[in-house]
């Protein structure tokens, strides 16, 4: 399997790297470079903005059916090419390839659920004397500039790109430098199945040049932005300036509260899977488990067995379950993390270690009784680490689940009805799942509150944050 010549996608052309600066993308698998990837200069970022404004003008006026068409078309073409992207996601990224299939999957339901909703961005008439009338519509924001992170390759350029599509606006992408060929293939689908060439651009730079130049102009209407709380208040500052909309997918400290009453083989079965899915690499894992005292040293116990055990290797090869982390950064912060854990009197269960003598990989890890002042206990540690507290009451576990300025996703395990109830409006989560963990579905809006952010993707309201209302009153 080869990997594709990496470019920036400026008015329908790829642009090679020429006289550019250009960043190596490594394999985190094996450390070793996969290709060269063209840096956007000012001129670059210029040509494409002016692009975009264009493309805004073209495509506001484009009927809910052309929109929807190219969204489906793009759909049908990432089923077709499923097995090329998912490799070259794998490669860039990672992750399985199990995982990257599904990541495109995902991708393929998210396009279709928005190109249905292409058609129902219905305004409203209000009751008015006779002769009169008045009507709210929603109009399409404006050129979207949007910035996506490595994690999900194909789903957060996916993410970024179908809102602004489907609700009639262009976009400039910027996606990770860091997994760049995944992002240009989910663009490819799209310009392939007859997206105009100045609606849907992708550009790669320095991120702080990149975003300081395309925040900047006027032209640009909305910042659409996943990563770290630390950037995303970064960015809200720049696009403060010109009062730009804001779409802001930040960070994480998933809580697991797992109340007496359950069945601890089930938990565990769902939970560990979804703990080290993507080497922990997700913003909405599970990472405080809030664990009740009677059935707190069965599930311990029942995590680091299973942990112990999990298959880590190369995506590309059958049978692993978790591949190795995605840059050399990851590997480091765990150290850091964990280092510091065990400082404080943490005790260690399994894992705790890198693993192999090249790329990137870190064993997966139980961690318990952390104390509250650590580092990883406050902080999203973004990798395959499980910390593991024992409490008494469900008041302590929802003041724990509720300790931290995050709030994106919450789980919780329990059979008491009125418990559910109680827990689904006290903790602190833009998506909380109740015996569970299946929360990314197109049609659900996902999203988080507090300093995981504001703002929707996915679901109506996806494509809502990309429009604006407008009130007409007529005499
Ligand atoms: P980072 O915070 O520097 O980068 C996160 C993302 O933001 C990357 O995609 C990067 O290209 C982009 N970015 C960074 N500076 C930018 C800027 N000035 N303008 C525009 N984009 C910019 O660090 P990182 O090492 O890549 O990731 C570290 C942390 O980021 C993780 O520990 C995790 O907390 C968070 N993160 C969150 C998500 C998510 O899905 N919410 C995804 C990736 C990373």
């Amino acid at each position: 399997m080869t990997y594709p010549e990496l470019h920036l996608t400026i008015e329908g052309e790829t642009i090679p790297v020429g006289h550019r600066r250009t960043h190596t993308v490594v394999n985190p698998a094996t450390g070793e470079a996969l290709g060269a990837l063209p840096l956007a200069d000012a001129a670059d970022l210029d040509r494409a903005l002016a692009a975009a404004q264009r493309g805004f003008r073209l495509w506001r006026n484009a009927a809910p059916h052309e929109r929807a068409a190219v969204l489906m078309g793009a759909a049908r073409l990432l089923r077709e090419r499923q097995e090329e992207i998912a490799r070259i996601a794998t490669l860039e990224q990672g992750k399985t390839l199990t995982e990257s299939r599904l990541e495109v999957l995902m991708n393929v339901g998210l396009f279709e659920f928005y190109a249905g909703e292409c058609h129902r961005l219905y305004g409203r008439q209000l009751a008015r004397p006779t002769g009169m009338r008045s009507t709210v519509t929603f109009e399409p924001v404006g050129p979207v500039a949007a910035f996506a992170p490595w994690n999900f390759p194909i789903g957060n350029p996916g993410r970024k790109l179908g809102a602004p599509i489907a609700a009639g606006c262009s976009v400039i992408l910027k996606a990770a430098e860091e997994a760049p060929g995944s992002a240009l293939a989910v663009l490819e689908c799209l310009l392939d199945a007859g997206l105009p060439k100045d609606v849907g651009q992708a550009v790669f730079g320095v991120p702080d040049e990149v975003s300081r130049h395309l925040l900047a102009s006027p032209i640009i209407r909305k910042l659409s932005f996943t990563g770290s709380t630390a950037v995303g208040k970064h960015l809200m500052k720049l696009a403060a300036e010109d009062c730009k909309r804001t779409t802001m997918e930040l960070g994480g400290h998933g809580a697991v509260l797992v109340f007496d009453d359950v069945d601890v083989e089930q938990v565990l079965n769902t939970m560990v899977a979804s703990k080290f899915r993507n080497a922990g690499q997700v913003c909405i894992a599970p990472t405080r488990f809030i664990v009740q005292e009677g059935v707190y040293e069965r599930f311990l116990r029942g995590f680091s067995e299973r942990a112990a055990q999990w298959r880590v290797g190369n995506g590309l090869e059958e049978g692993v379950q978790m591949g190795p982390m995605a840059n050399p950064r990851r590997p480091e912060a765990m150290e850091r993390l964990i280092g510091g854990a065990l400082s404080a009197g943490a005790r260690l269960h399994t894992g705790g270690r890198r693993l192999g003598t090249q790329g990137y990989y870190y064993a997966p890890t139980v961690l318990s009784e952390i104390p509250q002042s650590a580092a990883i206990m406050n902080e999203e540690p973004f990798g395959p680490v499980a910390l593991v507290n024992p409490y008494r009451t469900e008041a302590e576990m929802i003041a724990e689940a509720n300790r931290l300025p995050y709030g994106l996703s919450a789980f919780s395990w329990t059979n008491d009805a009125a418990r559910q109830r109680r827990l689904a409006r006290e903790v602190e989560a833009g998506v909380f799942c109740i015996n569970t963990v299946m929360m990314g579905s197109p049609d659900s809006p996902f999203g988080g509150v507090k300093w995981s952010g504001h703002g929707s993707e996915n679901g109506p309201e996806g494509v809502m944050s990309c429009m604006v209302v407008k009130a007409v009153h007529e005499a």
